[in-house]
């Protein structure tokens, strides 16, 4: 690994951007805090310091330096994170070749990179023609078909398992990952649609009917060990750039409606697949954009499925908008009939989640009935009660008010009803990790490695001093700290990080000790005081071996001189 060049590139760039480019960040004192992507969380337990250049998380102790915070985030190995900021920051990587990992998953990536290319020819030859003519209809134009790499599967009963037999794949293994059954291809004169997984392989695929036969509209390829149903998102590589740029990502449910808006220009979205979403497919779309904006098809089914999904956003801290579209057009046709910038109105106009709610409890209602009138503002306070901002409920009781002619202070009582019930139900949540109990010689080590750290004089103080750490993780810190120090003139925890890579245990203790609660700066004549501590800690463990040694000891001089030595350690003599 080249250090120094690693070291270059860190000090060009700033990892509160690199960081904040990917989850949102806000600014708090001195640092930033965000929602931690390495756990399961809604609460912004990850702080990231512009001081020194690195990340760490109060719950689950995740911590490292830009590097790290990109490899395990962008799942991309070093040499690659090397060469993407190198590019971003102009400085020349040139010599870094990135290794291809080899794993035993290649094989099928590229049996689907070869079906790619196989769909594509043949919608682009003359057996393709019945096929493009569907897609021309419906305005899928050249350029699309190219963007979404659409391609035909032949009404061949084995064509595609031929040409991949041929290329030596085994029948099992095209049975394996879903592109054939027995000696029969799956997709039989389909137009098909490849499916990307977050990484932006090619997978899977989805098969459309051109023309009416009776069978089912899609046929997705089923689970393998490479395809995921339920840990993807179509779009997700692409959307990833857009919704940063736009600040928000758009839910559809199908990959026609992306195709569709891609075509106008709109490509900060991501289609489900149909309209459940899963716990991965949430975390997905919460990584592309903090705003999150459902249009899903105007039917009555897309209204469950919102009134679903927005639910279930919003019990995970993520606040959704939702775009409503007439009954009986899906993204697709909306854009068509009414063209791009109706559709971006609609977007623009987008109704709060709680809004929508509102409103689709209210067409329901017959208001000739006092009773059902009376059950539908208790529904009302009570949604009203889940919102957040304090101004937005007044707005919204007071609307309530003057359309039902109820006094203000009615309504209020309810809410504040409602908003105690909510308050009690409310678990208590605990971000920071209970600090476990530890000894004082185990924090006087840790704070002195601490010390080390980020202080080079203390570096030397140590190697004087001749600490022994007690444990094998502290030693080999220890050791690689001074070793770091003595090769590049300084220490600097960001560009530490770097070094480590690949030394998983010195990492994990590290992590662990820099979550922990220590002092960053010190005195001298404080350091000594945390070196006697260790030397107390050294003594009790020279007493403890010879109370063994005198068990054992049968010479009663020997005793003697034993007890004598203990003596003076009990002492501090020694
Ligand atoms: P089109 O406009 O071509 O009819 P659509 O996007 O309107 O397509 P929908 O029927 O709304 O399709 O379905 C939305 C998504 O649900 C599709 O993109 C597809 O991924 C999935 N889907 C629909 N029907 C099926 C099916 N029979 N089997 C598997 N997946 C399906
Ligand atoms: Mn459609």
């Amino acid at each position: 690994m080249n250090q120094d060049l690693a070291n270059t590139i860190r000090s060009k760039v700033d990892i509160v951007d690199i960081i904040g480019e990917r989850i949102p960040l806000v600014a708090r004192g001195k640092n930033f805090f965000g929602v931690c992507p390495f756990h399961d969380d809604t609460n912004p337990s990850m702080s990231v310091s512009r001081e020194k250049q690195i990340y760490t998380c109060f719950s689950c102790h995740a911590t490292g330096n830009v590097y790290t915070f990109l490899m395990n985030y962008e799942h991309m190995e070093f040499k690659e994170v090397l060469k993407y900021l190198g590019d971003k920051v102009g400085v020349d990587t040139g010599k870094i070749s990135v290794s291809k990992k080899t794993s035993q998953l290649d094989p099928y990536y590229e049996a689907y990179q070869l079906s790619l290319k196989y769909f594509q020819n043949n919608l682009n030859s003359s057996v393709g023609k019945r096929a493009k003519k569907y897609l021309f209809e419906r305005k899928i134009e050249e350029s699309l078909i190219k963007e979404f790499e659409i391609g035909l599967s032949l009404e061949s009963h084995n064509d595609l398992t031929s040409y991949l037999t041929k290329k030596d794949y085994s029948l099992a293994d095209l049975n394996k990952i879903g592109l054939s059954s027995d000696d029969h291809d799956i997709y039989q004169n389909r137009i098909m649609f490849p499916l990307h997984d977050v990484n932006g392989k090619v997978v899977a695929f989805s098969g459309r009917i051109y023309e009416e036969n009776g069978q089912n509209k899609y046929v997705n390829t089923k689970e393998t060990p490479i395809f995921k149903k339920g840990e993807m998102l179509y779009h997700y590589t692409i959307a990833k750039e857009e919704c940063r740029l736009q600040k928000s990502v758009i839910v559809m449910e199908g990959f026609m409606d992306v195709i569709r808006a891609s075509s106008i220009g709109i490509r900060n979205t991501v289609a489900l697949m149909g309209t459940a979403c899963t716990k991965e497919q949430e975390n997905l779309i919460r990584r592309l954009s903090p705003n999150v904006i459902l249009c899903l098809d105007g039917d009555d089914a897309g209204v469950q499925a919102t009134l679903h999904l927005g639910e279930q956003f919003l019990k995970n801290g993520i606040e959704v908008k939702v775009v409503s579209l007439p009954d009986g057009d899906d993204p697709d046709t909306f854009i068509l009939k009414n063209g791009k910038e109706r559709f971006e109105g609609l977007v623009e106009s987008a109704l709060n989640f709680s809004d929508f709610k509102l409103q689709k409890l209210k067409e329901k209602v017959n208001f000739s009935s006092d009773e059902e009138t009376a059950n539908y503002i208790h529904a009302v306070i009570e949604e009203t009660s889940k919102i957040e901002d304090e101004i937005h409920r007044e707005v919204v009781l007071k609307s309530l008010a003057k359309e039902f002619d109820i006094s203000y202070n009615t309504l209020e009582m309810r809410l504040n009803h409602f908003l105690q019930e909510k308050k009690e139900k409310e678990p208590i949540v605990i971000t920071k990790k209970q600090e476990e109990k530890k000894d004082k010689y185990t924090k006087a080590f840790e704070q002195i490695l601490y010390f080390m750290l980020y202080n080079d004089w203390i570096i030397s103080q140590v190697e004087k001093e001749k600490l022994i750490f007690p444990l094998e993780v502290m030693r080999s810190t220890c050791s690689e700290i001074i070793y770091y120090y003595k090769k590049y003139g300084t220490i600097n925890v960001a560009d530490f990080y770097t070094y480590l890579q690949g030394k998983e245990n010195i990492l994990t203790f590290l992590n662990h000790v820099l979550g922990g609660n220590y002092l960053e700066k010190t005195t001298e004549e404080e350091l000594h005081l945390y070196f006697e501590v260790t030397r107390e800690y050294s003594r009790k463990q020279e007493i403890k071996r010879l109370t063994n040694l005198m068990k054992k000891e049968v010479d009663p001089i020997e005793q003697a001189k034993i007890v004598e030595k203990i003596r003076k350690l009990r002492l501090g003599e020694y």
